[in-house]
């Protein structure tokens, strides 16, 4: 568990007083075996603060907070958690009642401003300041933990030692659990089932098959008293899964097809036209998807009858000999993008959506051509599903291809 302290509060940066929140907290971290990776100091403000938390939340499992929690406006601690989590801020019943309570015990009124100190957001709850009115929180979410203290130390000890502590002992003792899914195409969920056999058996990490629409996704779940370990045995899962499924796997966790494709593409200053028949535009629709995509990718056109093919620049002859479902057809369509569009690189679309077969090919029955200008190819697909999933699929091994071919260019 890696941790960081964050103190709030203006004065700490004017130097009139000293951290001495960190200083202890820095102190107790070791006896928990927690490594103390970072302690800043934050003033009172809201877009500091956030930010702050935000670089916390990405490269820490721990985060403890101390300060910002009181009643008055420059208490921004809640707010900026809030803000930062993407939460709404709410009242709380209960938190209300104990803070009118405590109060009523002193025989004051108690001051509107308060209200505040009663709020909460859903990932959060309430940790008790026997000491004072300001409520803690811990917020634990994604793996994260947040422990928002009170400044005065008194305060945030009490809370440390009664609340904050205890939790974190118990979180301690359970097992760090670290996934991380594959993304394969090309192969049905069963053919994979098949290849990686021999690692649905082992035990940590386990392995899981899911079929998505963008191909199969195989997750890999390890568990381990420590981070490294459990990073240990996912990566030598991974390997594992590499050496067997090799040039099918195409992403990772949260890789999007269609985003890799744009990347390449800019990366590699290379610009893309498409030419669609039986996918009837959902492979430009999915390419336009991604912000920013007009910078590589200049249009698509739907030549869904031979007369449209042939409109575009398709040799009339070609789909004669060969059927308008061909390879031929396919890498012609590529090039007719290509150069219809003046663009670096030309995908061609043709294949036989269903439920019925045309010119003796069955349903389901696709060809993806490429054409970059120097080669040439046409990948053939067959995938027996309904009409949308066939488009589906067809979209998605155009990416597929796509996304091969543009990494093999140099
Ligand atoms: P309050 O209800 O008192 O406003 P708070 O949670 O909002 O509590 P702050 O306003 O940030 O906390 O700080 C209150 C007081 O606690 C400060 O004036 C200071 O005396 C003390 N304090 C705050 N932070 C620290 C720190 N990091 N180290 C030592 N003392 C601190
Ligand atoms: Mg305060």
């Amino acid at each position: 568990m890696r941790a960081e302290i964050i103190s709030i509060g203006t004065e700490l940066l004017l130097g009139e007083i000293t951290d001495t929140n960190a200083s202890y907290l820095a102190g107790q971290l070791p006896l928990l075996g927690v490594d103390l990776h970072w302690i800043t100091q934050v003033g009172d403000n809201q877009a500091r603060l956030v930010d702050i938390l935000r670089q916390a939340w990405k490269r820490s499992d721990l985060i403890l907070t101390t300060g910002g929690l009181g009643p008055t406006e420059d208490d921004l601690t809640r707010e900026a958690i809030a803000r930062m989590m993407g939460e709404e801020l709410r009242v709380d019943s209960t938190l209300e009642q104990e803070l009118r309570a405590f109060f009523a015990q002193r025989g004051m009124e108690m001051p509107p401003s308060n209200i505040k100190q009663a709020t909460i957001i859903p990932s959060a709850q309430a940790l008790h300041n026997l000491q004072g009115t300001a409520p803690g929180w811990w917020v634990e979410s994604d793996g994260h933990i947040i422990a928002a203290m009170p400044g005065p130390p008194w305060e945030m000890r009490r809370m440390w030692e009664g609340e904050v502590l205890p939790k974190l002992r118990q979180r301690l003792k359970r097992a760090i659990i670290l996934s991380r899914t594959i993304k394969a195409f090309g192969l049905a969920e069963a053919a994979v089932g098949e290849l990686v056999h021999p690692l649905l058996s082992s035990a940590n990490p386990t392995l899981a098959i899911y079929a998505k629409p963008d191909g199969i996704h195989l997750r890999l779940t390890a568990k381990a008293r420590k981070r490294e370990e459990a990073q240990k045995r996912i990566s030598q899962g991974e390997a594992r899964v590499r050496a067997i499924l090799s040039d099918r796997i195409w992403g990772t966790d949260n890789d999007i097809l269609e985003v890799m494709v744009g990347e390449l593409l800019k990366a590699k200053g290379l610009s893309l036209a498409t030419v669609e028949s039986c996918t009837g535009g959902l492979l430009a629709d999915t390419l336009t998807d991604v912000p920013g995509s007009s910078a590589y990718f200049k249009g698509g056109l739907v030549a869904y009858s031979n007369e449209a093919k042939i409109a575009w620049g398709v040799d009339a002859e070609l789909i004669a000999r060969h059927g308008a479902v061909s390879p031929e057809v396919a890498e012609a369509m590529a090039t007719a993008a290509r150069l219809r569009l003046a663009a670096d690189i030309g995908v061609g679309i043709t294949g036989v959506a269903g439920p019925d077969e045309l010119e003796g090919k069955p349903a389901g029955t696709v060809y993806i051509g490429i054409d970059d200008g120097k080669t040439k190819k046409a990948i053939f697909g067959n995938y027996p599903a309904y009409r949308l999933q066939v488009k589906l699929r067809a979209t998605t091994a155009a990416l597929f291809e796509l996304r091969k071919a543009l990494a093999a260019l140099d």
